[in-house]
């Protein structure tokens, strides 16, 4: 390959043999067409190899597409293009006065590459990012468009399908009418007498922030929607400063706080769209658990804060709630998510992956698919139980395996 494409970390150069970026949806089906094995590549979030194709594959990016966000304010959907990210989508449906119901930590990435891997944000009440997917329009392997509904028994392997069932050349998605967030950021919550299903739900999104260097949260994030009422948080201090998640993280970078009410879009992700998100020079890891478990497993980790510390940037604790797609982490299971920023040192981090799994395992986790675990494919299909459902489906619709990878093979099994 001539040209070198990393992911946004870094920590993955792609071996594809060539890299595309039709211009044309007719350029798109052509390419496919013509094409022994594919994969796309979104905005390239995702920290490990999950969009690699391969040494013998094409690798394609949409972002050259028409960036399509068709807003039906009488029905209240979108219909956006494979290659569209949340920033511009969030900006046109904002513009017609409708609204996402949730979004994740940062808008940059890419709408079809957050939810085929099951990207979240938090919210006891919301589910994963796919929940408001109502119809997927696939590029199969012959080139020709196949469009899966709510409704057609192939729908819950179809959203969340990491890419191995086509190239999602578009995604329809469920609208509400727009309305306003503040955000309250309390410091220094301690994890003696949390009561954390009352916490989770104390507003209409909640994240708790951990080092480790100490026992307990160093911050706590609640999203209040204007049209709900403000709980009392009485378990720790207001934040009298704008304050970034990650230690020694300029604020800015951060959407507004201290109770300034603003668009949904500019108060759900954390970070704004013209900065960098996070601290930029990073891996990730994240675990979703069901959330009966969530005060256990927070004990299980403050056991091996220690280790965890040395290698952490920050943890933040997000609830999800349980969704039907088969491949979702949070499938059929309100969930906590238990998510890591590291350093980015993949020799120093992956022992302590390893170590942090091993202390989550009596929780039953399921990783986060963008993100870096070493969890071995066959514990993964017993916690992701419709993995053999998603395994027929993808057989029916690309028979040849097009569209699978060196990661997808081994996930899938069989
Ligand atoms: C700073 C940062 C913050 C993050 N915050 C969150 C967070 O708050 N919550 C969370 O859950 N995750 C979070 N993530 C992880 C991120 O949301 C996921 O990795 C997500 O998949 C990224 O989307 P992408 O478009 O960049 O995907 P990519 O990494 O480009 O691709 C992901 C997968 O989707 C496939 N894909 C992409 N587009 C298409 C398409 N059009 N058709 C078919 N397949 C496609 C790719 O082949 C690949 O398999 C974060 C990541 C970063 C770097």
């Amino acid at each position: 390959m001539a040209e070198t494409v990393t992911n946004w970390a870094g920590n993955i150069a792609y071996t594809a043999k060539e890299v595309h970026r039709p211009r044309t949806p007719d350029a798109l089906r052509s390419l496919v067409a013509g094409s022994e094995r594919v994969r796309v590549l979104g905005s390239g979030h995702s920290f490990n190899t999950l969009a690699e194709p391969g040494a013998e594959g094409v690798l394609v990016s949409l972002a050259a597409l028409p960036a399509e966000v068709d807003v039906d304010t009488a029905a209240r959907t979108v219909r956006v293009g494979g290659g569209v990210t949340y920033a511009e989508l969030a900006r046109r449906v904002h513009a017609e006065g409708l609204a996402l119901p949730n979004m994740a930590s940062l808008p940059h990435i890419s709408v079809a590459g957050s939810v085929a891997t099951g990207t979240h944000g938090s919210g006891v009440a919301n589910g994963p990012l796919a929940a408001s997917v109502r119809e997927v329009e696939l590029v199969t392997a012959d080139g020709s468009v196949v469009t899966i509904g709510r409704g057609d028994p192939r729908f819950d392997g179809a959203v969340t399908s990491l890419g191995a069932l086509g190239v999602v050349a578009a995604l329809v998605l469920e609208l509400e009418p727009g309305y306003e967030v503040e955000q309250h950021v309390f410091t220094e919550l301690p994890l003696q007498g949390l009561d954390y299903e009352t916490v989770a739900a104390a507003a209409y999104s909640v994240s708790l922030f951990t080092d480790f260097a100490a026992p307990g949260f160093r911050q706590v994030w609640l999203k209040r929607r204007t049209d709900q009422p403000l709980a009392a948080f009485p378990w720790a201090a207001p934040a009298t400063v704008p304050l970034h998640p990650v230690p020694g993280m300029p604020a800015r970078n951060c959407t507004e706080q201290l109770g300034v009410p603003g668009p949904w879009h500019e108060r759900l992700p954390h970070f704004r769209p013209e900065f960098t998100p996070s601290s930029g020079a990073e891996l990730q890891s994240e675990y979703l658990l069901p959330r009966a478990r969530a005060l256990d497993a927070l004990h299980a980790l403050d056991a091996i804060r220690d280790a965890v510390a040395p290698v952490l940037r920050v943890c933040e604790v997000r609830a999800v709630a349980a969704d039907a797609q088969w491949l979702s982490p949070a499938y059929r299971r309100d969930s906590v998510a238990l998510h890591f920023t590291w350093v980015a040192d993949t020799e120093a981090v992956l022992p302590v992956v390893g170590r942090l799994e091993e202390a989550l395992d009596a929780f039953d986790p399921r990783p986060h698919w963008g993100k870096v675990f070493t969890v071995p494919p066959a514990v993964l299909r017993e916690r992701f139980p419709r993995i053999g459902d998603f395994r027929a489906l993808a057989r029916e619709l690309d028979p040849a395996g097009k569209f699978s990878n060196a990661f997808v093979r081994d996930v899938l099994g069989g």
